[in-house]
C-alpha cells in the first residue's frame, strides 16, 4: 500500500492538484473517452479517495460530463484542455477521483500500474506481462475489486 503525497500540474501548469491519501488503485485504460481526452492510445490513471484530492484552483477547471460510461465528472483545465481530475458524480464520502499518473510532479516514487482495462478498445497493442482486462463490465469488476482491496489495506493502516 501506498500513500501519495504530491502536488500535480496540467500541461500548461495553470491547473494543478494536492493529493495526500492511499492509492486505490493504478492501470491503463483503453476506453474511448481517456484515448479522446488524453489525445493518447490510452490514460495512465490513478484512483484515490475524493477527500485525498485537493484541486489547487477549482475555478480553473471546466467540467464535463460525457454520456457513455463510465459517466464520471471529467475536470479539465479551461486554459489547455488537459485532464486534471475525474470524479464519480454523487456524495464524496462514498465516491472515487480519478487522477492522471503523469500530472505528479514526482512520478518516480509511484507504483506502476497493474492493469490494462477496456483493452478490447485499444487503438495500439501493448506488449507487457500485466492482465488485460477485456469488455465494459470486466473493466469496471477490475477496477471494483483492486479499489476494495486498497480500501481495506488502508483500512487496516489506520
Ligand atoms: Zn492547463
Ligand atoms: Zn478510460
Amino acid at each position: 500500500m501506498t500513500i501519495v503525497n504530491q502536488r500535480s500540474v496540467c500541461a500548461c501548469g495553470a491547473s494543478g492538484t494536492h493529493v495526500h491519501g492511499v492509492l486505490l488503485a493504478r492501470f491503463f485504460c483503453h476506453c474511448t473517452i481517456c484515448q479522446s481526452l488524453y489525445k493518447r492510445p490510452w490514460a495512465d490513471v490513478m484512483v484515490f479517495r475524493p477527500g485525498a484530492i485537493t484541486v489547487s484552483d477549482p475555478n480553473r477547471l471546466a467540467f464535463r460530463r460525457y454520456r457513455s460510461l463510465p459517466a464520471l465528472n471529467r475536470g479539465v483545465c479551461s486554459a489547455c484542455g488537459s485532464p486534471v481530475v475525474a470524479l464519480t458524480p454523487g456524495p464524496s464520502a462514498s465516491g472515487l477521483g480519478f487522477m492522471p499518473a503523469g500530472t505528479f510532479e514526482n512520478p518516480g516514487e509511484l507504483p506502476p500500474p497493474t492493469h490494462h482495462i477496456f483493452y478490447d478498445r485499444r487503438v495500439a497493442d501493448v506488449d507487457d506481462a500485466l492482465p488485460k482486462i477485456h469488455g465494459y463490465w470486466r473493466s469496471e469488476l477490475a477496477v471494483g475489486s483492486l479499489v476494495v482491496r486498497g480500501l481495506l489495506a488502508a483500512r487496516k493502516l489506520s
